[in-house]
């Protein structure tokens, strides 16, 4: 077994919300950043928190992204040009475009503008696309773009396997260290979210990617990108070990046959014209309050794709 590497972990907090995500580093001899957080993190709290580690980002020789989401690729650009010039930035290609354009993640048919179709609220949805701007450093062409079965050496015996496990996002993977098993899941993982729903686009690849981490990559350490909610109201910490590891998956799991379970609450329902009152059932099942505006924005993401995945199985 190779040697464990040291791992670093970095909270870099995002959004107006008190939002946190993690960014790793492994201490390798070609060390690899995992997520990069959004535009000020890499500066502003990456770096410091490398410093006080002993270690810095002009280090790195990798910058690995989970997938493109603002919080985790937003820093990118400036992640990049803080690491040496020999540093290669890999991405999956299904979330590549993300990475290329700001544009991508303000599409109006995009699952971040969800929320505000739902709710009918063309100003909300202008402050959240002026949020991810300013949390985007800039856009760019990742230098290695992945397909999952990847095997990329770190160094000495340290070395790292792509596994594509879409659902979150199309181009979702998880790191994972061979030999230790230690997987870095990004947001490939979502258990409960950060408010009790989980959060992906894709409800069938989803689940069959919680399948294969539970029954194929069977990690012994997930490091995820945020602290996660658990199906008995506790929560997971960014980090866990050993059975954590099986109960957090299986959890996600549950969790997920009961969003499909409140989808199925939802009648006919067409998905060009979203209204949160077409929704308001599967909201019910899940516990949540009669105001839409209360419902947590993963709710209007999830859904939506179990019932487009209804839609297009039967149209
Ligand atoms: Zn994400
Ligand atoms: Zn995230």
């Amino acid at each position: 077994m190779p040697a464990e590497p040291r791992v670093v972990p970095v909270p870099c907090s995002f959004g107006p919300t008190g939002g946190v995500v993690y960014a790793y580093y492994i201490d390798a001899p070609q060390p690899a950043l995992i997520d990069t957080g959004v535009a000020a993190s890499p500066a502003g709290t990456i770096e410091p928190a490398l410093r006080n580690a002993g270690i810095s980002l002009k280090d790195v020789r990798w910058i690995l992204a989970t997938h493109g989401h603002w919080d985790h690729i937003g820093g990118a650009h400036a992640a990049r040009s803080l690491a040496g010039p020999e540093v290669t930035l890999a991405l999956h290609q299904a979330d590549a475009e993300l990475l290329g354009s700001r544009q991508a993640h303000m599409r109006p048919d995009g699952y971040q503008a969800l929320r505000f179709r739902y709710l009918d609220d063309p100003e909300g949805l202008k402050k959240q696309d002026a949020l991810i701007m300013e949390n985007l450093s800039g856009e760019m062409r990742a230098d290695r773009e992945l397909q999952g079965g990847e095997h990329i050496s770190l160094g000495g015996d340290i070395s790292i396997e792509v596994v594509h496990t879409p659902g979150h996002s199309p181009g979702s993977v998880s790191f994972v260290l061979s030999g230790l098993d230690w997987a870095f899941t990004g947001d490939s993982v979502q258990v409960c979210g950060s408010s009790g729903i989980p959060l992906y686009a894709e409800p069938i690849t989803y689940g069959k990617s919680q399948k294969a981490l539970l029954e194929d990559v069977r990690p012994r350490r997930l490091h995820m990108g945020h602290r996660f909610k658990a199906l008995d109201g506790g929560a997971f910490e960014s980090v866990i070990d050993g059975p954590t590891v099986e109960r957090a998956i299986r959890d996600s799991l549950a969790i997920h046959e009961r969003m499909a379970a409140a989808a199925r609450e939802v009648g006919s329902f067409d998905p060009a014209n979203p209204t949160a009152a077409a929704l308001a059932p599967a909201a019910a099942a899940l516990g949540l309050p009669e105001d839409p505006a209360a419902w947590p924005s993963p709710l209007f993401i999830t859904l939506h794709g179990h019932l487009a995945a209804r839609a297009a199985a039967t149209a």
